[in-house]
């Protein structure tokens, strides 16, 4: 996804993203995946604790993520996280961190891995008819987690289903490795979803059940439309049974009984009657998600040329979606007027002003771009999706030492997903930052649990010449840290942050 997406984005971003310099997450090896797996071969080891289930979660995002599919857009990663967040942090599972994740992938399905990795196709994204009804499939999903039924429906089977499931993923990430084979890597995924699903598969009736009775209280909670829960199930029976033939992945996993059904409405209507409000986020998504995802070969204007004439008055959302299609199609010029409207009646929505920029930007007038993503900044402070687009768009204008900046701020202030951390790496390279450049590396590495590449990229960082003394002593205690970890891998290091300024400067950068 990442890739594609790249390689359609306009103007000469696409190239100098895809030639970014330093170590990407390098092959894996049988051996190192069976290094990273949990010890289980014990009987004393049949529990799986919360790291193990992490670690687990965090190899089959790593196979994931190198395959490619999964949707790395600032702009729609910043929504997905906040509304799955909004539903975990009503859980009381405060000590456990969430990561919710967008799958490039036209079916229905919605999917909970070991250790908090909630992932969400896009074909589900898509068929929700608002936003209570996404909210409701990822609470259930939550629920899942927070209740820890993967650990038990694995723990369940012994260990022989314990050491096939980590069999199976070795195999997932193995294969993942072989990207270069588009159906291998596709069959990859499908088995990693799989894996989601069998597991699901074996959660028994009663987990299903508390999974909907917690979620469906985490969504009341959340503000969201209890009701919306079996609706959105019950709207996949239907279309069951209208093509029996084409049945939605997810049911495949939670499959949905009448009784169920009737179960979970009951508990839904025990709580007052609420009246919500799709957020403008999730319009605005949902259409970004529709023209990101088109698949290649097509025009994604093609799309809204259809809707009018059905639909007259385009939502907001709709008019925006056209937009993103042109600017897509290349057609940046007759974006800019459309972006410009968007921004000028709805300035609070962060996506109008990334998308006004990024047109201009495309259309050669770089120095307006950059004007509106400083507004933005100011309006929205620290704002994920506009930081990113504002460092991308200075290092494009050959202001590498300013994008360096404004990322190492974010970094500082906001904890940063992976492709926010290449992101400052590579603008700490380009403005001649070589060691801290290495540093942001390392923790790149650590995000994905590849601690023995993270302690290389500190190893390079340390032998950059002329290092300052806080530099050499910041890179000396991580690397420490890491090597202690790395023979039990039992903790989960978390991203470091780096001292507020940029450190020293490398005389060969
Ligand atoms: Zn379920």
């Amino acid at each position: 996804m990442s890739m594609e997406l790249r390689r359609r984005w306009p103007a000469g971003l696409a190239g100098f993203l895809l030639t970014a310099w330093m170590a990407l997450p390098g092959p894996l090896f049988a051996s190192e995946v069976q290094d990273q797996l949990p010890d289980m071969g014990t009987a004393a080891q049949q529990t799986l604790s919360i790291e193990d289930e992490y670690r687990i979660g965090r190899m089959v995002m790593r196979g994931l993520r190198e395959s490619g599919r999964i949707v790395e857009d600032p702009e729609t990663n910043e929504y997905i996280q906040s509304l799955g967040l909004r539903l975990s942090s009503l859980t009381n599972q405060g000590n456990r961190d969430f990561n919710f994740f967008l799958v490039n992938d036209r079916t229905i399905n919605a999917f909970a891995l070991p250790g908090g990795f909630v992932g969400i196709n896009t074909g589900l994204l898509l068929d929700t008819r608002n936003e209570s009804e996404l909210a409701g499939v990822l609470a259930h999903e939550v629920s899942h987690v927070t209740q820890r039924h993967i650990a038990r429906s694995i723990e369940a089977g012994g260990r022989t289903s314990l050491m096939t499931t980590a069999a199976t993923l070795v195999a997932i990430l193995l294969g993942a490795i072989a990207g270069v084979d588009s159906n291998v890597t596709f069959g990859a995924i499908t088995a990693a979803q799989g894996i989601a699903a069998e597991a699901q598969i074996g959660f028994t009736r009663e987990n299903e059940n508390e999974a909907d009775r917690v979620g469906i209280s985490v969504l009341a909670d959340a503000g969201f439309d209890p009701n919306a829960m079996p609706a959105f199930f019950e709207e996949m029976a239907r279309r069951t049974q209208l093509s029996p033939d084409r049945v939605p992945e997810l049911l495949r996993s939670h499959p949905v009984t009448s009784a169920r059904i009737a179960e979970s409405k009951g508990r839904a209507a025990q709580y007052p009657p609420v009246v919500t409000h799709d957020s403008m986020s999730y319009a605005v998504i949902r259409e970004r998600v529709r023209v990101l995802t088109t698949p290649a070969g097509q025009d994604p204007r093609t799309y809204y040329a259809s809707l009018i004439g059905n639909e007259p008055d385009s939502s907001v959302a709709q008019v925006y979606g056209n937009a993103l299609a042109q600017l897509m199609a290349g057609d940046a010029a007759h974006a800019v007027p459309t972006f410009e409207r968007l921004v000028a009646t709805h300035p609070e929505v962060m996506q109008f002003h990334t998308g006004l920029a990024q047109s201009l930007i495309a259309s050669g007038q770089s120095k307006a771009g950059l004007d509106v993503l400083e507004r933005a900044r100011v309006l929205s402070p620290r704002n994920v999706p506009v930081t990113i687009r504002y460092a991308e768009a200075l290092l494009q204008a050959n202001r590498p030492k300013r994008a360096h900046e404004v990322l190492l701020d974010l970094f500082n202030n906001v904890p940063p997903t992976q492709e926010q951390i290449r992101l400052t790496a590579i603008a700490a390279n380009a403005a001649g930052d070589v060691a801290d450049a290495y540093s942001y590396m390392a923790e790149y590495h650590i995000m994905t649990g590849d601690l023995p590449l993270a302690a290389n990229q500190l190893e390079l960082a340390l032998s950059v010449p002329n290092l300052t003394e806080v530099q050499r002593a910041r890179y000396a205690a991580r690397l420490k840290e890491l090597r202690d970890a790395m023979p039990q891998d039992r903790q989960r290091m978390q991203p470091q942050q780096p001292p507020p300024s940029g450190g020293g400067r490398s005389p060969n950068g």
